[in-house]
């Protein structure tokens, strides 16, 4: 390249700014976005510019490509953070890609609850001030038979203001068979400190008796707390107490017993195949007093926690300071009220909630899944080796950690690049595509598709494949 000072090749920013192409795009992005983006690419052309300056083969970029690069560089940084991903791994409630999928009925319920006012705390009848937390009493009594509900922002909350309300100052019994850490975040045992209360740790980590929790009992006892071991389980010679015996052994001495179940049912899933987990209703028909789960694990709604149980202790805690910090919104009470009443015909919410759909769908259809997109894959890709294999999906969200639940996997091995770099081009590419890399072959487990995923999926793989020389190099 001749001696030219090759920085005033590069245009300037106002020069950029007002490129056909650029200023197209005015009406969707904010100039400020616009004018930083162009500005930070120049930096970076500049920068690249100066260190290849001396470099005989260096060709500066002409116009239309310095457009080019300026132009991905402003839709990039003025995509949203979160993003849609397509759900590839078969963990049904996976809690990094946003755990369960509402409802189709809840859309309506949204949008009506985002752009209109409503009753939220108005009590339409008297026309006096009313409760927010009324609207989902009824359905969630009707389904699990409880005498109160109260509705907070997760189960941790539910777990955190239930032990803050009922222990205070004394001491929560627990099987140290239930000290249980979930999600990374959660650990009972500081769960129990911040709510203002002591652990007494009775048992072993394996086994746990009756006699174990009565020699405990003192009158420093608050309550008599179960935490369900969601994300593992102890196998070989073990003994947990059942609720029924720990609800008996609280009535003769006048302590509540507390259950947090994490995932929270109402349909008994062994009906469908999978290990039986008892429900909400069975849990309190032992006799447990306040029992706490996710709005948004197996009950396949949305984020929420709740607490129902006997009436004094939800009283309580609906006058606990605390309940005011962790209140739900209307947004969640609508989508909560509109995938509660599903589960009124169990039928209904096996068909409509994607939770249950996914848990329950067979291997027929998981197959016949697999080969469609195996077929449309093989018609439409080349440069890779593709099959169909049995793979074992899992429920996930700390939810029935033993299941493993028999599914078919689309795998794809690429020929011209590495199975890590097809991996990540997927990830990252048009459709966010979450795959695994399980036995030398790029896996994708059929179960957790949506509509529309596999045809999404089959683009993908091809803009994937795709200038693979660029990709090894990078
Ligand atoms: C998941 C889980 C929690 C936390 O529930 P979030 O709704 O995620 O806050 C608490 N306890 C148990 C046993 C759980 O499984």
């Amino acid at each position: 390249m001749a001696k030219v000072n090759i920085m005033r090749l590069l245009p300037s920013v106002d020069e950029l700014f007002k490129h056909e192409k650029l200023a197209a795009l005015n009406e969707s992005i904010p100039a400020v976005r616009i004018k930083n983006s162009v500005r930070d690419a120049l930096t970076a052309l500049r920068e690249e510019y100066l260190a290849r300056k001396d470099d005989p083969d260096f060709i500066p970029y002409d116009e239309d490509e310095i457009v080019e690069k300026v132009l991905s560089r402003i839709l990039a940084e003025h995509e949203t953070s979160l993003k849609k991903v397509i759900n590839g791994t078969g963990i049904v409630i996976h809690t990094n890609l946003g755990r369960s999928l509402l409802p189709e009925v809840v859309r309506d319920a949204l949008l009506d609850a985002a752009f209109s006012y409503n009753n939220l705390e108005y009590d339409l009848k008297s026309g006096q001030r009313g409760s927010r937390y009324t609207h989902l009493e009824s359905t969630i009594k009707e389904l699990t038979g409880a005498e109160d509900v109260l509705v907070v922002n997760n189960n941790a909350a539910a777990v955190m203001l239930a032990l803050n309300t009922m222990v205070q100052g004394r001491e929560a019994i627990i099987s140290r068979g239930e000290l249980v850490e979930i999600g990374g975040s959660f650990r009972v045992p500081e769960v129990l400190k911040m709510s203002g209360g002591f652990l007494r740790e009775v048992g072993t980590t394996n086994k746990t008796h009756l006699y174990d929790y009565e020699e405990a009992i003192c009158e420093e006892t608050g309550i008599l707390l179960k935490v369900h071991t969601s994300n593992y389980h102890i196998i070989g010679f073990t003994e947990t107490v059942d609720g029924r015996d720990l609800a008996e052994l609280g009535r003769k001495h006048d302590i509540p017993v507390v259950e947090d179940l994490g995932s929270g049912l109402f349909v008994d899933l062994s009906k469908y195949g999978l290990e039986y987990e008892p429900t909400v209703r069975d849990t309190l028909a032992k006799g447990v007093d306040v029992v706490t789960f996710s709005g948004d694990k197996l009950l396949g709604g949305p984020q929420a926690g709740i607490i129902v149980g006997r009436k004094k202790y939800i009283q309580a805690m609906k006058k606990n300071q605390l309940t005011r910090a962790l209140r739900v919104d209307k947004m969640t009470i609508s989508a909560l009220e509109a995938t509660l009443r599903l589960y009124l015909d169990e039928d209904r919410a096996m068909a409509a909630i994607p939770t249950m759909r996914m848990l329950t769908l067979t291997l027929e259809e998981l197959a016949h899944r697999a080969e469609v997109l195996y077929r449309n894959l093989l018609r439409k890709v080349k440069t890779c080796h593709l099959d169909v294999v049995d793979c074992q999906s899992q429920v996930g969200g700390g939810s029935l950690p033993q299941e493993r639940l028999p599914s078919r996997a689309v795998t794809i091995v690429p020929m011209n690049m590495s199975l890590n770099d097809f991996e990540r081009r997927m990830r990252l590419g048009k459709y966010h595509v979450i795959g695994k890399i399980h036995k030398e072959r790029y896996e994708l487990d059929v179960r957790t598709f949506l509509e529309g995923d596999m045809e999404k999926i089959v683009d993908a793989v091809k803009l994937a494949l795709k200038d693979n020389g660029r990709a090894s190099a990078e």
